[in-house]
């Protein structure tokens, strides 16, 4: 290890501001540096690690994997891919499932598909209506897609036919919707703009108006999906299907796979309109395969529910002890509202507590983001819960005085 604080990352090209901290090792809940200092892990790779760090399960389900066979091509089956597809169809109301590797490519996907369907059936409509604050990762197609200030102006020109409407606002949807508009893309719980749910009313309504205009309805549940919320997808809160589904993050595991479902009337793709060297690969698909039968039981959705309201309640009481705004959220996807811009120093002020520190996420300027393992314990919520109030008190003791 170099402790040269100047030489971190000299090799990296810069893309993000990060401490000055190498990470060693994680397991559960927890993740170790190479100083040996633990860290009780609220960010979990960004809501990746369903089951936390290193879970023995995904151990196994790489290594049995990696021995057998990594990769025919993308232009072979593989039983592992076969039994992920499969699974996904018995666990969702879709029909047919496309591989990917990251939320971005999954969300490229399901626009070429809409894109497609709008060709053939819509006259060449190929206008997605998305919402402001919406996320749907970082391709220019996708940036152009999401609903995040500023993000027109970095890379211009931007793909154009995403135009916005306002989560929870159904006539702004009304308004948006052209002859040219194919498809409506929602995240039911923005993420990255700081876990604003769609309201059910709003879903509904919006699900009714889809229908009636012959728009798709494409949820992005990157984020949402795979007991995340509660429910092995977050449509299901809603009571409603949507046509085309996206899913990333959590069905890894941690690693990259991601999936595009959907039903059989929308499987519209020429071979050769869609591809990827790693779509499919067996490596990914089994890991997919044992996240899936692991999240998706009744007994860990009721168990991910039940640390979702635990964990609420602390919030709840922190948010009380020291006069913040409130909390939100839904399972173990949830977000503290502060009454000022304290995010960041809150998130490193947990960090550098001693000897056990805290990993937090700030989303936006005046909010925090908790997305813990979802096997997270309740010693570990308890756990978490002091290391943030005590960070709470440092931060906001220091703005005050300041
Ligand atoms: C993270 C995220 C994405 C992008 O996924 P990547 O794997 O980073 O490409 C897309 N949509 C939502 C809702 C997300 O949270």
């Amino acid at each position: 290890m170099n402790d040269d604080a100047n030489d971190y990352g000299k090799h990296l090209i810069t893309i993000t501001q990060r401490p000055e901290l190498v990470f060693a090792q994680g397991q559960g809940a927890w993740l170790v540096d190479e100083g040996g200092k633990r860290y009780l892990d609220l960010i979990q790779g960004w809501a990746v690690n369903s089951l936390g760090h290193s879970p023995a399960l995904l151990a196994q389900a790489l290594t049995q994997q990696a021995q057998q066979l990594l990769n025919p091509s993308p232009a072979f089956y593989n039983r592992p891919m076969l039994e992920l597809a499969q699974r996904l169809v018995e666990l969702t109301c879709m029909d047919r499932v496309f591989l990917a590797s990251s939320g971005a490519e999954a969300n490229e996907a399901a626009i070429k598909l809409a894109r497609r369907w709008g060709q053939k059936m819509r006259q060449g409509a190929f206008e997605i209506i998305g919402f402001e604050g919406g996320f749907h990762g970082r391709t220019l197609a996708m940036m152009s897609a999401s609903g995040k200030p500023g993000w027109e102006r970095i890379y211009p020109p931007m793909p154009t036919g995403f135009p916005k409407a306002r989560l929870n606002d159904i006539e702004s949807v009304a308004r948006a919707i052209q002859p040219s508009s194919v498809a409506v893309m929602i995240e039911f719980v923005q993420g990255e703009a700081g876990v604003n749910l769609a309201d059910p009313g709003f879903v509904r309504e919006l699900r009714a108006l889809s229908t009636e205009r012959q728009l798709l309805l494409i949820a992005d549940e990157v984020q949402t999906g795979v007991g995340r919320c509660g429910h092995a997808f977050a449509y299901e809160m809603y009571g409603i299907e949507p046509d085309l589904l996206t899913l990333a993050k959590g069905i890894g595991g941690g690693a990259p796979l991601s999936a595009l479902l959907c039903k059989e009337r929308y499987n519209c793709f020429e071979p050769g309109d869609q591809g990827g060297t790693f779509c499919g690969n067996p490596l990914m698909a089994a890991l997919g395969l044992a996240v899936l039968n692991e999240v998706c039981r009744d007994e860990f959705l009721a168990r991910v529910r039940q640390r979702g309201h635990y964990l609420a309640a602390g919030l709840q009481k922190l948010a009380r002890e020291h006069g913040l705004v409130g909390e939100r959220g839904a399972g173990l996807l949830r977000a503290l509202v502060l009454p000022g811009n304290h995010a960041e120093q809150i998130v490193s002020s947990a960090r550098n507590l001693a000897p056990t520190g805290l990993l937090l996420n700030a989303p936006r300027p005046n909010l925090l983001r908790l997305m813990p393992a979802l096997n997270i314990t309740e010693e570990e919520i308890d756990q978490g819960l002091e290391l943030l109030g005590r960070a709470l008190t440092e931060t906001l003791a220091d703005a005050l005085s300041a």
